[in-house]
């Protein structure tokens, strides 16, 4: 038997958001739902998780490839993120050739004004990446803004790779009084633990197999936070990357999940997270883990 579906024909890419709303306020009829999975490209099996549990949960999927400049605080991280729209657009047809792409231009978003708005997510944006990344989360919050009055879905897709990046879309969307429930999905690993990441394309092999020490420390992190206090773990992380002349640990934290506050007295009925940012050769990497 052939497994091939003849009946599937892949979607035209959109490059415009004229010609997407357009489509989609055609499809759209009372009780349809549409599910929503922004992206930078460079797509690997993290993001395909994402699209598959819209698909599961949608009529009708949207997935946006779009390298946002105004999020970007490095110059360099910019200019070398991977860009690769004919492989990811072939990915997205493997999975479903229904989901609808969406691949605009810097102009089709930002209209000549490549600037972000200023967000308050009520102190989110202070800690971690916002704290590493001045400005960030203001291109974070634009973006998504901009993207979620394109595509206007009902549900929309994060992973919780980016924790931090989640709850402040879960801000803005509440702040903005958005019609979309934002849904978090499982971070994705390679075998080795290392989690998935557009910028793991730009790691030698050699030191993507090194950089299973970031997801093995806070492993690690875990089981020393049943009896360690935050500040002995903390000192424990930096004194593992110091060790090692392949990394340079940017910030290690334990963090309440909700407010990402730093931890200094765990509180039984609250939740906590362990956050780390690593340079492997220039190359940034984050990763999380609930401690729960
Ligand atoms: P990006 O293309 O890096 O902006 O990521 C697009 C979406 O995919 C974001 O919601 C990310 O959190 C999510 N994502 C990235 N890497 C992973 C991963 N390893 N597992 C699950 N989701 C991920």
């Amino acid at each position: 038997m052939f497994a091939f579906n003849f009946n599937k024909i892949a979607m035209p890419i959109f490059y415009g958001k004229v010609a997407l709303n357009t489509f989609l306020k055609s499809v759209k009829k009372q009780n349809t739902s549409i599910g929503f999975v922004p992206t930078m490209g460079a797509l690997h099996q993290g993001h395909l998780s994402l699209m598959q549990q819209s698909l599961k949960e949608n009529q009708y999927t949207v997935v946006s490839i779009f390298v946002n400049p105004t999020q970007f605080n490095n110059p360099e991280d910019l200019s070398k993120y991977p860009r690769t729209l004919e492989q990811d657009t072939e990915k997205i047809n493997d999975l479903d050739p229904e989901i609808i792409i969406y691949a605009p231009s810097v102009e089709d978003i930002y209209e000549g004004n490549v600037n972000a708005e200023s967000f308050d997510f009520d102190g989110l944006e202070n800690q971690m990446e916002g704290k590493f990344r001045p400005g960030h989360f203001d291109g974070v919050g634009t973006i998504v803004k901009r993207l979620f009055e394109i595509v206007q879905p009902n549900n929309a897709y994060f992973g919780e790779k980016d924790f931090q990046q989640l709850q402040i879309v879960k801000k803005m969307t509440l702040k903005n009084n958005l019609a979309v429930t934002i849904v978090g999905c499982p971070i994705h690993r390679e075998a080795n633990g290392l989690a998935m990441s557009s910028r793991n394309e730009r790691l030698t092999a050699q030191q993507r197999e090194e950089a299973s020490l970031i997801s093995q420390t806070i492993f690690k992190t875990k089981e020393l936070f049943k009896n360690k206090s935050p500040a002995a773990i903390k000192e424990w992380v930096a004194e593992v990357f110091e060790k090692n002349p392949t990394f340079d640990l940017e910030y290690f934290e334990i963090a309440d999940e909700e407010t990402l506050n730093p931890c200094i007295d765990p509180e039984k009925d609250k939740k906590y997270r362990a956050f780390i940012a690593v340079f492997v050769n220039n190359i940034r990497l984050i990763d999380t883990i609930s401690l729960k």
